[in-house]
């Protein structure tokens, strides 16, 4: 090695950052149905948490789906490999002490296993944003529902593909019953304690 340069020994730790920034790093995945309200919710919640001084990243169909996992479709293997790939970006944004929302399916229990497994258990909040199928699909905000049951979309979760509900989730937040403000509270209550210091 060159002795005029120095060379940092490691990296900065994930603890110094998280200092810096005077909030815990957490990755809030938001599970369930298209439809559900995971970015209605997602992007409500960002915004609050970013008035109370916490920065976060959201990460969803938008920012990833576009990017680096444009090769990726929806078939059983790409599904896994969408969400492997998810949570190594939120395991980075983890790292820099950056609060990341996921905004994603992962339809099943297996697919969020893998995901807790690469963050790691102790930095998940899994939240399971509940809706009743009949309620997604009234809703059908996308119009995806429609274009699924004519037949135009194959392997739409719900419809012709696979959701296993969670079974113990961290937070579970029932969109049927609550209006959005009454569930960006709830939310708010049970999140901040678990990334302010
Ligand atoms: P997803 O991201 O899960 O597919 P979206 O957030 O795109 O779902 O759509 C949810 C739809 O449901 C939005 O049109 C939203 O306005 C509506 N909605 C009604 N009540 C709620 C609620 N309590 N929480 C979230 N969304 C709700």
């Amino acid at each position: 090695m060159n002795s005029h340069h120095i060379y940092p020994v490691e990296l900065l730790s994930k603890e110094l950052k998280e200092k810096h920034l005077t909030q815990r790093a957490k990755v809030i995945w938001f599970t369930g149905l298209s439809g559900a309200g995971k970015t209605t919710l997602g992007q409500r919640l960002e915004k609050e948490l970013f008035a109370r001084g916490f920065l976060c990243q959201i990460l969803d169909g938008d920012n990833i789906r576009s990017g680096i996992n444009k090769n990726l479709g929806f078939s059983e293997d790409d599904r896994v490999e969408n969400i492997r790939r998810v949570a190594e970006v939120a395991k980075l944004f983890l790292n820099c002490g950056i609060i990341t929302i996921n905004c994603f399916i992962a339809p099943t229990h297996q697919i969020r296993e893998m995901a807790a497994s690469i963050v790691g258990n102790q930095n998940l909040i899994d939240v399971f944003i509940d809706a009743p199928m009949s309620v997604c699909e009234d809703r059908d905000t996308k119009g995806l529902y429609r274009l699924a049951r004519a037949g135009k979309i194959q392997q739409f979760t719900g419809v012709n593909s696979v959701f296993e509900p969670p079974v113990n989730p961290s937070i579970r937040i029932q969109t049927d019953i609550f209006t959005i403000d009454q569930c960006v509270d709830l939310l708010l209550d049970k999140i901040i304690p678990e990334i302010s210091f």
